[in-house]
């Protein structure tokens, strides 16, 4: 039985199939083929910030470190983490805001109206 095996496997998006493991990428991802497109697939559970591949934590440091005043340049040597990487995240990061703060409102606005129809 390889239940354990199969719990960290991928599912080609194409073929519907469990692709085989194909060695790691250079950010030591774990890599996927599937045997019947040959496509390749990195595991996808570490990637936070849809096309960057920066960890969590050092992620959560740089926003940290700019948060506290720190320059681009040297949040950059501390985290050692390229600026332009830096940039991309921060203006991520203001986006996410940016949503969450216009779903809360919305969810806000949800509330008022199910109060209302309580009351009515
Ligand atoms: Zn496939």
């Amino acid at each position: 039985m390889s239940d354990t095996q199969t719990a960290t496997a991928m599912i080609c998006k194409t073929c519907k199939m469990d692709c085989q493991r194909f060695g790691k990428h250079r950010n030591g991802l774990r890599r996927f083929r599937c045997p019947g497109c040959r496509k390749t697939y990195t595991e996808a559970h570490k990637r936070v910030l849809d096309t960057m591949y920066i960890a969590p934590e050092k992620a959560v440091l740089a926003l940290r470190l700019l948060l506290e005043g720190n320059s681009i340049r040297s949040t950059e040597r501390i985290t050692g983490t390229d600026r332009n990487t830096i940039m991309s995240l921060l203006l991520k990061a203001g986006e996410r805001c940016q949503k969450l703060m216009d779903e809360k409102i919305v969810s806000l606005g949800v509330k008022d109206v199910e109060a209302d129809e309580l009351w009515g």
